[in-house]
C-alpha cells in the first residue's frame, strides 16, 4: 500500500521509501533522456579513448556525438570477432574497453554455429542491478500486497566453461545469479522468492527444478506470483510437475527428500523444509492425478495473482498455453534485456502482451535506432547510414536497435527490430518487433533461414543413394506439445521409388539435421530438455504448387512468389498436414558439450 508520507510520483504513489527513489530515478532518466544519453556517449568516449578499437577511428580526444557518428562504424558480431577471439585467447592489452575485460557473456545469438562471446566489464553487474531494483517498485503500483507473500520463480544456471586465455564464458543469468549482488541481495518483503539460492545455483538442471517446485507446493499459499525468465521456462516447469508429482507427493507425505538429490548443500537445505504433510501430499495428489491439467497453476498456488514471464517476441506463441494453465491469469512482462547490455523496463508491466512496451533507460548504454526498411540497400562503409538517437525516433516507425557500451561495443548492431509506439517524459517506448533472420525458435534457441538451409542439405547427403532428393520444404516451430519441436515439412523427388529411403533413412535424416544446427539448439536438445526431438513430415508430390496457388489466390505475384521457409499461418498448415505421407523423428539427442568447437 502506498505510504501516507510520501508524496505521490508521476508514475503513481510508492509502496515505500525505497520505491519512492526507484521512480524518482525512472522520471529523472525518462525527463532527461537526451541530456543523460549525450553525457554517457561522453564518458564512454573519453574512458575508452584510448582502446586500439577506438583510437583506429581517430576521434582526436573528441566525445560528441556528431565525431562519434561521422567516423565510427556500424557493426556486426562477425565485424568484431578478430578482437574478441584475441581477448578470448588471452590478450589482456586494452583492445575494446580500458577496463579489464571481466567475463565473456555466452547469447543465445550465435555466429557459425557458436554463441556469441559478449565482452563484459564487472561494473556492468551494477548497471544490470540498478535496472533489477526498478522493476519491483513500478510492480508495486499496479499490485498491492506483494509484501505479503513469496514469488515462485524457476530460476537455473547453466555449464559455464573458460576461453583459451581463461576468461570465463557463461550466461548473463548465470553470471547474475552467481554474483555477490545476487547472493547477499538485502532482504526485500517485496521481493522474497521460495526458491532458496543453493536450489537456483543449482548446474544440474534436474535437482534444480525438483528443488524449486518442491518449495514452491510446500509454500503454495504463501506464492502470489510465478515466474521463470521466458514463458518456454515456465511451461517446462509445468511439464516436469506434470512427470515428477508422484515423487513431489511422496516427499511431502513422508518429510524425506528424493535419493536424487545428491547435492550436499542443496540437501542440506532442503531436507531443512521438508515435513511430512499428509494434508498437503493428498491435495497435491488429488488435483496432478486428474487428466484435466486447465488451471492447474491457479489450483495449485491459489493466491497467485500474475504470471511473470517475457511473452513477447517469439515467446509470444506460448500465450494460448499458458492461458491454460492458468486460467487466464494476466501475464506481466517486466523488462527487455540482452547479453551485449540491458535495455529497459515496462512501465506498465500488466498491460497485455499485445499492448506491452518497453521504456529504453537511457543510462544503460548509448543507443541509436537504425530506420528499418526491409527492402533497402545493405549497409556500405561508403554511404553510412542515417542514425537516430533515443530522444529523437518518430512514434510509428521501425528501427532496428544499436548499442555502444561502457565493455566496448561501438555501434553494435543488436539485431531487433522495434517499434516507437509513444513517449514517457521525454524517453520512447518500443514495442518488440522480431528478431532478424530468426526462422524458428522453440527456447532461447533461434534458427535462421541459412542454418536451416545447410541442416537440410547435410540430412539429403543420406537419400542421395536412393536417388531421391528434397524439391522444396518448409518448416514450423511445434509448441503444442512441452517442450516444443521444429517440424520439417519435405516434398521428396523419388527416381526409383522401387528404391526410396526407409523409415530409418529418413529417421537419421532428422538427427543429421539436428548435428547440424548450432550448439544453443543442441543444448536445448541434450542439457536443458527444453526441446523435443525434431521431426520430418514428408508430404505428397505437389503439395508445395497447391501451397502456391493458395498463396496466389490470396493475392501473391506469380512472379514473385517465394516458398516461405517458415509457416504458421492455419490454413497453411492444415492444407500441408492433410497431405502428409509419412512422419519421422530423430532417434536420439544430437552431440553437444559446453565446450566451444573453435
Ligand atoms: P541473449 O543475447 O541470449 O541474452 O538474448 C537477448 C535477446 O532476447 C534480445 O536481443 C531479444 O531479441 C530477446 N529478448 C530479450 N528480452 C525480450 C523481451 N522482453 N521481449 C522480446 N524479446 C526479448
Amino acid at each position: 500500500m502506498a505510504i501516507e508520507s510520501q508524496v505521490s510520483t508521476p508514475l503513481g504513489p510508492p509502496a515505500c521509501e525505497k520505491d519512492a527513489k526507484a521512480l524518482e530515478f525512472i522520471e529523472e532518466m525518462t525527463r532527461n533522456t537526451d541530456a543523460v544519453q549525450e553525457r554517457l556517449l561522453a564518458e564512454i568516449l573519453s574512458r575508452n579513448a584510448e582502446t586500439e578499437y577506438l583510437r583506429r577511428f581517430r576521434l582526436k580526444g573528441a566525445t560528441d556525438r556528431d565525431t562519434f557518428k561521422a567516423n565510427v562504424p556500424v557493426v556486426t558480431y562477425e565485424d568484431l570477432q578478430p578482437e574478441i577471439q584475441r581477448i578470448a585467447n588471452g590478450d589482456r592489452s586494452p583492445i575494446l574497453s580500458s577496463h579489464p575485460i571481466s567475463e565473456f557473456l555466452t547469447s543465445s545469438g550465435t555466429s557459425a554455429g557458436e554463441r556469441k562471446l559478449m565482452p563484459t566489464i564487472h561494473e556492468e553487474l551494477d548497471r544490470r542491478q540498478k535496472l533489477y531494483s526498478l522493476l519491483m517498485p513500478v510492480m508495486n503500483l499496479y499490485v498491492p500486497g506483494l509484501d505479503k507473500g513469496k514469488g515462485l520463480y524457476f530460476l537455473f544456471v547453466k555449464a559455464e566453461t573458460k576461453t583459451p586465455g581463461g576468461l570465463l564464458a557463461r550466461p548473463v543469468l548465470t553470471s547474475y545469479y552467481r554474483s555477490e549482488h545476487f547472493k547477499t541481495r538485502p532482504y526485500d518483503p517485496y521481493n522474497v522468492y521460495t526458491s532458496p539460492n543453493e536450489a537456483i545455483l543449482c548446474v544440474d538442471s534436474f535437482q534444480s527444478m525438483y528443488t524449486q517446485m518442491l518449495c514452491g507446493l510446500i509454500m503454495r499459499e504463501e506464492v502470489l506470483r510465478v515466474g521463470a525468465v521466458f514463458a518456454s521456462g515456465l511451461l517446462r516447469a509445468i511439464r516436469f510437475l506434470q512427470l515428477n508429482w508422484q515423487q513431489l507427493a511422496h516427499d511431502i507425505s513422508t518429510g524425506t527428500l528424493n535419493p536424487k538429490i545428491t547435492e550436499p548443500s542443496l540437501r542440506e537445505v532442503i531436507s531443512k523444509l521438508v515435513k511430512p504433510n499428509t494434508q498437503l501430499s493428498e491435495f497435491i495428489t488429488k488435483e496432478c492425478s486428474e487428466d484435466n491439467w486447465e488451471g492447474i497453476i491457479t489450483r495449485i498456488w491459489p493466491n497467485t495473482k500474475f504470471l511473470d514471464v517475457i511473452v513477447t517476441g517469439a515467446m509470444a506463441q506460448y500465450i494460448p498455453t499458458l492461458d491454460y494453465y492458468s486460467a487466464g491469469l494476466p501475464l506481466s512482462c517486466t523488462m527487455y534485456a540482452s547479453s551485449e547490455c540491458y535495455f529497459g523496463l515496462n512501465l506498465k508491466p500488466m498491460s497485455t502482451p499485445s499492448e506491452v512496451t518497453y521504456t529504453i533507460m537511457p543510462n544503460m548504454a548509448y543507443f541509436e535506432f537504425l530506420p528499418h526498411e526491409p527492402n533497402a540497400p545493405a549497409l556500405s562503409r561508403d554511404s553510412p547510414p542515417r542514425l537516430v538517437d533515443l530522444a529523437d525516433v518518430e512514434v510509428g516507425k521501425e528501427y532496428e536497435l544499436i548499442i555502444t557500451t561502457y565493455a566496448g561495443l561501438n555501434r553494435y548492431r543488436v539485431g531487433d527490430i522495434l517499434q516507437v509506439t509513444g513517449f514517457y517524459n521525454a524517453a520512447p517506448q518500443f514495442r518488440f518487433i522480431r528478431r532478424k533472420n530468426v526462422l524458428l525458435s522453440i527456447d532461447s534457441d533461434k534458427t535462421d533461414e541459412a542454418e536451416l538451409q545447410k541442416a537440410i542439405e547435410n540430412a539429403t547427403a543420406l537419400i542421395k543413394e536412393f536417388n531421391t532428393s528434397v524439391v522444396e520444404y518448409t518448416s514450423y516451430a511445434d509448441t503444442k506439445s512441452i517442450p516444443g519441436h521444429y517440424v520439417i515439412y519435405w516434398e521428396l523427388l523419388v527416381k526409383d521409388p522401387a528404391n526410396s529411403p526407409t523409415d530409418d533413412v529418413l529417421n537419421q535424416c532428422c538427427l543429421a539435421m539436428e548435428e547440424s544446427l548450432n550448439t544453443v539448439y543442441r543444448q536445448g536438445r541434450v542439457a536443458d530438455n527444453s526441446i523435443g526431438p525434431l521431426e520430418i513430415r514428408v508430404v505428397k508430390n505437389g503439395t508445395f504448387e497447391e501451397l502456391m496457388d493458395y498463396a496466389i489466390s490470396r493475392g501473391a505475384s506469380i512472379n514473385q512468389y517465394k516458398v516461405p521457409r517458415c509457416v504458421n499461418f492455419t490454413p497453411i498448415m492444415e492444407l500441408l498436414d492433410s497431405r502428409v505421407v509419412s512422419v519421422h523423428f530423430s532417434p536420439a539427442a544430437p552431440h553437444w558439450t559446453p565446450e566451444r568447437r573453435r
